[in-house]
């Protein structure tokens, strides 16, 4: 049995076809989770579901342009949203709370911690936390991708044993779903797996997500040592099937890595946050990548792009350009560049400040 469980709901398991809230479904999801709750379960809930609340309440949403919309069925929709699951968790005795978040409340390791925090002290007290991104105020380019990308970045900060990605569908099939020819796969390891080569691009009705999106995130998350099931939120019992992992309901498994030290954990998420650009050659590709603990030297580096500080977050790209990992800078752009061609001098990232994409 799990003892700690971020769970991510999306629109779709928490709406009908015509767009309301399905509140036998969400009744459903609360008891389940109230039952857990009993048994000792920390449960932190990252439920959607603002946006399309807000479509049932508002009959003209204005046809504005798209972040006004947003803005105004997010604002409208959430309240209603948290109050449906106050009043269902009510019945059980329990307390829950609501944290809204945007991207930039991870951004500085600071941030990431008073985050931390307070989901802590939530649920040292009972409480079961539900968080949803602040689609009100959320500046467009700088949203979460969707939901998922929330619940990975929760479940790995609070340590989550596991977490569950709950959508309409039973999880990922080695082709497209709707074609009878398709497979669900049960079990997905957290490294070595190109799901693009099968996962289609295609998107929910109601969410921001789509399932390649939703792979990415659990692999990530996986390799960080979470177990992530993704699974059909619709089905009766789900979560209480996935916390005792009876294994009765058919879903997709991400299998957990090594646990990663707390500040790559952080580090794993920060990619939007760089403040310049490092590409290094094969060989320091093949080095890091290798067993044994190894830190970036400049000799390995064939371009510094931007600049610096020292303890900024440097997106380091492989001699394809593509992105790899993410350090942190132990000294400035300046110094890198006054000692570019001194080839004993001391690693640019250090290990311990080094994080590498599975
Ligand atoms: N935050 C959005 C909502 O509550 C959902 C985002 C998503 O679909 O992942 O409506």
């Amino acid at each position: 049995m799990y003892k700690s469980v971020t769970i991510k709901i999306g629109s779709n398991v928490l709406t009908r076809p015509d767009g309301k809230l399905d509140l036998e479904r969400i009744s459903h999801i609360t008891d389940q989770i109230a039952e857990l709750h009993d048994q000792g379960v920390k449960i932190i809930l990252v439920s959607s579901g603002a946006v399309a609340s807000g479509r049932s309440l508002v009959s003209k949403p204005p046809k504005k342009d798209p972040v006004s919309e947003r803005q105004l069925l997010s604002s409208v929709g959430q309240v209603k949203l948290v109050s449906t699951y106050a009043t269902l968790f009510d019945q059980h005795g329990i307390t829950c709370a609501q944290v809204l978040v945007t991207k930039q409340d991870f951004r500085t390791r600071e941030h990431y911690l008073n985050m931390k925090n307070c989901l802590s002290v939530l649920l040292e007290n009972n409480i079961v936390p539900i968080i949803n991104e602040n689609d009100a105020v959320s500046v467009t380019a700088l949203m979460f991708t969707d939901n998922d990308e929330l619940a990975g970045l929760v479940a790995t900060m609070m340590n989550s044993e596991a977490l569950f990605i709950l959508s309409n569908v039973d999880g990922i099939f080695n082709g497209n779903p709707s074609e009878p020819t398709s497979v669900l796969i049960e079990e997905i390891h957290n490294t070595g797996t190109d799901l693009s080569s099968f996962v289609t691009t295609q998107k929910s009705n109601f969410g921001r997500g789509g399932m390649l999106t939703k792979g990415r995130i659990a692999q990530n998350t996986a390799a960080a040592g979470i177990a992530v099931h993704i699974a059909n939120g619709t089905k009766p019992g789900i979560i209480a099937d996935l916390v005792n992992q009876t294994g009765e309901i058919a879903h997709t498994k991400f299998l957990p890595g090594t646990p990663h030290p707390a500040v790559k954990k952080w580090m794993a998420y920060s990619a939007g946050f760089t403040s310049a650009e490092v590409t290094i050659n094969q060989g320091a590709r093949d080095a890091l990548f290798s067993p044994r603990a190894t830190s970036l030297l400049l000799a390995g580096i064939t371009n510094i792009s931007g600049s610096f500080k020292k303890g900024d977050l440097l997106r380091i790209l492989d001699h394809n350009g593509k992105t790899i990992g993410i350090g942190k800078a132990q000294y400035d752009s300046k110094k890198a560049e006054e000692h570019f061609s001194d080839k004993k001098f001391k690693p640019l990232v250090h290990y311990d400040y080094l994080f590498l994409f599975p």
